[in-house]
């Protein structure tokens, strides 16, 4: 079961309660049972499971629930704080400090996409002003030094390696000092895939830690490995310190479950996603925003984050500063829409909360894209006044009439993309935004 799939299970067991007269014992387990079947179909580990359903019945107690207790809605924040419980150790990663030199080094099973990662963790930070470096201490692949070489060219990173030395240790100690030396912030060491039955791989990963001494240790796995990301990630963190998990392959079909199933192996959290082959499909991973999208509640900072990337500077407060003020227009819609369609489609999805569900559902990003083209064409054939108008009332039939027929769509299309933009401007009304305009800090509505 993919991810999506496993988000929309949930969403439909916690919907299920809509349907029932009382909220009472069966109806919870019912729906709680529901969620647990759901998620052993991701792969995500029996105990952790069986943590979770117990918890939850701690939590909600049926009988000690006056009437007129909002008991789906206690459910439900029960669900999303036991899944996000389970995605947090609740200890934040190391995070590396520009100018000061930070080693990183990257394990994991062979084909995990370590090193696509170590390139795009690199790329990533060296877009926020860090200076970091590459070293290949992969010397058990053929060619691992190559890819490393021709990603970490591309993304102008500074990278070493070695075509003849065979001692990953050697390798890794040289590369580190010559980039410590270099003043390089960010020391990336990538190693070779292992598998924990590979005792003496094993050993050579627990030599290259010791010897370069790293800061933090990623462990990164594949979303689609399954039930055995539990044992694999705990033999790692047995191995070595793991301090970070990295989840890759996230665009994918994978149950991707077992990055719960992981985070509880390693206690460490996860801190970034891959979510294709490409060096910028790669996101900062936050617990609370991801169990949201994941139950459909869309992901307010991921929007927020992708706004700072696409939208300039100076406009970006100004967005914000509309929508907060409640002055949600059909050409702040407009302009959204210009901003949306600049994002590559996989990051689009299920980001913009209170939008997702029906303008984009997942798999139909192609569809999303030429609905909302359509509805900009509608208000292309609209006035100024239609334009900057807050009030829907500003609609007469005849306006309506001549809106359909200036874009060529039908009547009930734009009677359809008024209705979608009064949702949209309701679910806006309410986003608080800091005085200092610091956009990660926006308050969601
Ligand atoms: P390594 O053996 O762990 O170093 O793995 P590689 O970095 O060589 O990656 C193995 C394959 O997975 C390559 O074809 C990568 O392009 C691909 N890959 C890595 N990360 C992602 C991802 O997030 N999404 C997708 N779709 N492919 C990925």
């Amino acid at each position: 079961m993919v991810l999506a799939e496993l988000g929309s299970r949930i969403t439909q067991a916690i919907q299920q309660m809509n349907n029932v007269t009382i909220i009472d014992e069966k109806a919870l387990n019912d729906c709680l049972n529901e969620i647990t079947r759901a998620l052993l179909q991701s792969d995500v580990s029996f105990p952790l499971v069986k943590e979770m359903q117990t918890n939850i019945k701690k939590i909600v107690n049926l009988r000690d629930l006056a009437a007129g207790h909002n008991k789906r809605r206690i459910i439900e924040q029960a669900i999303f704080n036991e899944l996000c419980k389970m995605l947090d150790p609740g200890k934040p990663a190391f995070s590396p400090k520009k100018a000061k030199p930070g080693v990183v080094m990257f394990v994991g099973l062979q084909g995990a996409g370590k090193t696509t990662t170590c390139t795009k963790y690199a790329y990533y930070h060296q877009k926020k002003g860090y200076k970091p470096a590459l070293v290949c201490a992969d010397t058990f692949r053929a060619g691992a030094f190559d890819q490393l070489k021709q990603n970490a060219t591309k993304a102008k990173i500074p990278f070493y390696g070695s075509y003849t030395e065979s001692d990953p240790v050697k390798i890794a100690v040289e590369g580190v000092e010559r980039f410590k030396k270099e003043k390089c912030d960010l020391i990336i060491v990538d190693t070779s895939g292992r598998h924990k039955q590979e005792a003496s791989l094993f050993e050579e990963m627990r030599q290259v830690a010791e010897a370069t001494k790293p800061d933090l240790v990623i462990f990164v796995m594949d979303s689609s490995i399954g039930q055995a990301a539990f044992d694999q990630a705990q033999a790692f963190k047995q191995t070595v310190a793991v301090g970070a998990v990295i989840i890759t392959k996230m665009d994918g079909h994978a149950k991707g479950g077992g990055a719960l199933s992981a985070v509880a192996a390693t206690k460490s959290p996860v801190i970034f996603i891959g979510t294709g082959e490409h060096m910028d499909e790669f996101e900062v991973f936050d617990v609370k925003p991801f169990v949201s999208r994941l139950l459909g509640m869309g992901d307010w900072s991921g929007l927020v984050d992708k706004i700072q990337e696409v939208v300039p500077k100076d406009l970006q407060h100004e967005l914000v500063e509309k929508v907060s003020q409640g002055n949600f227009t059909l050409r702040t819609l407009y302009e959204q829409f210009q901003c949306t369609l600049n994002l590559p489609l996989n990051q689009l999805y299920s980001m913009l909360p209170g939008i997702s569900a029906q303008l984009m559902p997942k798999g139909h990003e192609e569809e999303s894209r030429a609905k909302m083209k359509r509805y900009m064409t509608m208000m292309d054939s609209m006035t100024d006044k239609e334009l900057d108008s807050s009030n829907p009332k500003v609609f007469s039939e005849s306006r309506i009439m001549r809106i359909a027929r200036g874009s060529g769509r039908f009547v009930r299309e734009v009677m359809e993309m008024l209705e979608e933009y009064k949702r949209i401007a309701k679910t806006m009304k309410g986003i608080k935004i800091p005085k200092n305009g610091d956009m990660s800090k926006v308050i969601p509505p």
